[in-house]
C-alpha cells in the first residue's frame, strides 16, 4: 500500500490503491457505519484508469496493439482521458466518440490531453448511425491498426475491478464489508466489485445506482428491456438505455434509481460536509445510499462501503455552478 515510497516510472504505476474513508457527518442519522472509496485518487482522476489500463495491457500482451497503433473508444468522458493519458504514455493515437451530454470541460480536457473529439447527439438510439457508439464502431473499421475498447461490452472491465477494486475494498475492511453501494453505467466497477466481495462473503448485499431515465433497474427487475423507462437526464456514466454485457445482473442485488436534482445536491452536501470534491455520480450514489437507509436497508452493525467514481473539478461548469443549478430548476 505504500505505493507513493520511491520514484515511480511513469504516471501509470500510480493506477489503483485508492483511499478508503470514512465518512463522518452525511451519514450521521443513518444507522451504520459508512467509508468511501476514492477514486479520484487515480491519476486520472476517475476509476476508469483502472479498465483502461487493464485493456490497454492486455491487448499488448495478445499482441493485439503493435507499434504506432490508435485507440477508439465511446466515452462519456472519463475513459476517454484515462484512454488518452495512457496513450501518450505509451506512444499510441487516441480516437475518442463522445456524447454531447458530457461537459465541455471534459472534452477540452480530452482535446488537451492529446486526444482526437468527435462529439455525437446524446438523444438518439444507440443504433443510431450518429450515436457515439456508432460512430466508434465506424471509425475503427476505418483505421487501420486500431484497438475498439468496447467498455459497454468488454468482459475485461470487469475483470479489472474483479482483480484491482475488489480485493482493495476486502483487504482495506478487512472482510468486515457487509453492503457496496456503486453507481452502474457500464456495470464494470458493481460487477467485478460485487463478484469479488461475493466470492469471499456471499452474505455481502451489492446494492446498485440507476438514473431515472435509464433501462437498468427495470430489466434487472423484470428481464425485459422497457422503452417507456428512457427519458433525458443529465448525471453522466451513471445508467443506460441500452444493456451493457459489461454489467452481471445476478451480482447485484438491487437497484435505487435517483434523480437529477437529488443527484446533485448530495454532490455538494459531499463537499460541504466532508471536504470530498467529487463528480456527480458521486452524489448519486449517496442519495441512492440514503434512499436504501430510508428503506431500512441498513442496521447498527452495517459496515456500508460506498465507491466515488471521480473527481469535482470534471463539474465546475454544471452541478458547480448555480447558473446551471438555477437553469435546471434546481435552485
Ligand atoms: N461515474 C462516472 C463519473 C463514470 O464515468 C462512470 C462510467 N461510465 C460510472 C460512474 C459508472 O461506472 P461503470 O461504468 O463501471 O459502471
Amino acid at each position: 500500500m505504500n505505493k507513493n515510497k520511491g520514484i515511480h516510472n511513469n504516471i501509470l504505476e500510480l493506477v489503483g490503491e485508492t483511499p478508503l474513508i470514512k465518512l463522518q457527518k452525511i451519514t450521521k442519522n443513518l444507522k451504520g457505519a459508512y467509508f468511501a472509496k476514492i477514486e479520484a485518487f487515480n491519476p486520472g482522476h476517475s476509476s476508469k484508469d483502472r479498465i483502461a489500463l487493464h485493456i490497454i495491457n492486455n491487448a499488448e500482451k495478445k499482441g493485439i496493439l503493435k507499434k504506432g497503433a490508435t485507440i477508439v473508444e465511446t466515452t462519456s468522458g472519463n475513459t476517454g482521458f484515462s484512454l488518452a493519458m495512457i496513450s501518450i504514455v505509451k506512444g499510441y493515437k487516441c480516437i475518442l466518440a463522445v456524447s454531447d451530454k458530457s461537459s465541455a470541460d471534459k472534452i477540452n480536457l480530452l482535446k488537451t490531453m492529446g486526444a482526437e473529439v468527435h462529439v455525437c447527439p446524446a438523444d438518439v438510439a444507440a443504433d443510431d448511425p450518429r450515436s457515439y457508439y456508432e460512430v466508434a464502431k465506424t471509425i475503427h473499421k476505418k483505421t487501420k491498426n486500431s484497438v475498439y475498447i468496447n467498455q459497454y461490452f468488454n468482459e475485461l472491465n470487469i475483470e479489472a475491478h474483479y482483480k484491482t477494486t475488489g480485493p482493495e475494498i476486502w483487504q482495506q475492511t478487512a472482510g468486515k464489508i457487509t453492503h457496496l453501494v456503486a453507481a452502474s453505467g457500464t456495470g464494470g466497477t458493481i460487477s467485478g466489485v460485487g463478484k469479488y466481495l461475493k466470492e469471499q462473503n456471499p452474505n455481502i448485499k451489492i446494492l446498485g445506482v440507476d438514473a431515472i431515465g435509464s433501462v437498468l433497474k427495470k430489466y434487472h427487475e423484470t428481464g425485459e428491456f422497457d422503452i417507456n423507462e428512457i427519458q433525458p437526464y443529465k448525471i453522466e456514466g451513471l445508467g443506460k438505455t441500452l444493456i451493457p454485457t459489461a454489467t452481471d445482473f445476478d451480482i447485484i442485488d438491487v437497484y435505487e434509481k435517483v434523480s437529477d436534482k437529488d443527484a446533485a445536491f448530495a454532490s455538494r452536501e459531499i463537499v460541504k460536509k466532508e471536504g470530498l470534491f467529487c463528480g456527480y455520480t458521486s452524489g448519486a450514489v449517496m442519495q441512492a445510499t440514503k434512499q436504501y437507509a430510508a428503506q431500512n436497508y441498513f442496521d447498527e452493525n452495517s459496515f456500508v462501503v460506498v465507491i466515488f467514481p471521480d473527481h469535482g473539478s470534471r463539474y465546475m461548469n454544471k452541478i458547480y455552478n448555480d447558473n446551471w443549478m438555477k437553469t435546471q430548476g434546481f435552485l
